[in-house]
């Protein structure tokens, strides 16, 4: 089979940032610098490649860039409207086939040669080694001299000031510090169970049990637990 991806060729540089050059596809960020790849057929439209763009944000609900071609990237905030940018993120770690795309995919010849490609540059990037984390700040930040006046310790039954019971899911919302000594006196976001909204976008069910890069509450433990994005690989479609 003629190999017209060369693995020489399998980057491009786009305004200063390596870029893989089988387009057109989404790239969603898992966490910082590790992306998902979905290759889309050649043959498709920009709208075509534009509609499934925006129903994988809707239902992903994690950052996600469509690069149409070298000069056609459209960013597709998980939130908030799409923009056209110079150049995709700068990625480190790619996977691809894992996330599940929003219509099935028919593959072709041509995309047969793209994925490849992407899955030889899956495997050097895999034999480099090294691991990926999560967020390890949480997402926290540094809360001003005012919010630390105003959420600074415990209510009565223990729990941090800031974070109230979600009436409906019975876990906890809100911002708090947080307590663990590694994080000691950030500012955290927690998310109850309503708020996960990281959905698989083909079989529509939730990606994982909380929220994605997000944390939540363990009232059983007193602390606030962070939920990488890579646990949306654990999710599995039902049998249809
Ligand atoms: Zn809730
Ligand atoms: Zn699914």
């Amino acid at each position: 089979m003629p190999q017209l991806y060369a693995q020489k060729n399998a980057f491009i540089l786009l305004n200063g940032v390596r870029a893989f050059s089988g387009f057109p596809y989404l790239m969603t960020c898992i966490v910082r610098s590790f992306y998902h790849f979905i290759l889309l057929p050649k043959h498709w439209s920009r709208e075509t490649c534009l509609e499934m763009a925006r129903l994988q944000v809707l239902r992903n609900r994690l950052d996600t860039w469509l690069v149409f071609n070298k000069e056609y990237i459209i960013k597709h905030p998980a939130y908030g409207p799409p923009e056209k940018v110079a150049a995709p993120p700068a990625c480190t770690i790619f996977l691809a086939d894992r996330l599940m795309p929003a219509r099935e995919i028919t593959v072709d010849e041509d995309l047969k040669q793209r994925k490849a490609q992407l899955n030889k540059v899956i495997e050097n990037v895999t034999e480099q080694g090294g691991y990926v984390t999560g967020d390890l700040n949480k997402g926290g930040r540094r809360p001003s001299p005012k919010e630390v006046r105003k959420i600074k310790g415990l209510q009565p039954d223990r729990v941090p000031k800031g974070l109230k019971r979600c009436p409906e899911c019975g876990y906890y919302r809100g911002e708090c510090l947080d307590n663990n000594p590694v994080h000691k006196g950030l500012l955290m976001k927690v998310y109850c169970r309503c708020q996960n909204d990281n959905l698989c976008a083909r079989c529509g069910r939730l990606l994982a049990e909380f929220k994605l890069n997000a944390n939540f509450y363990e009232a059983k433990t007193g602390s606030i637990l962070h939920v990488p994005g890579f646990c949306c690989f654990r999710h599995k479609c039902p049998p249809s």
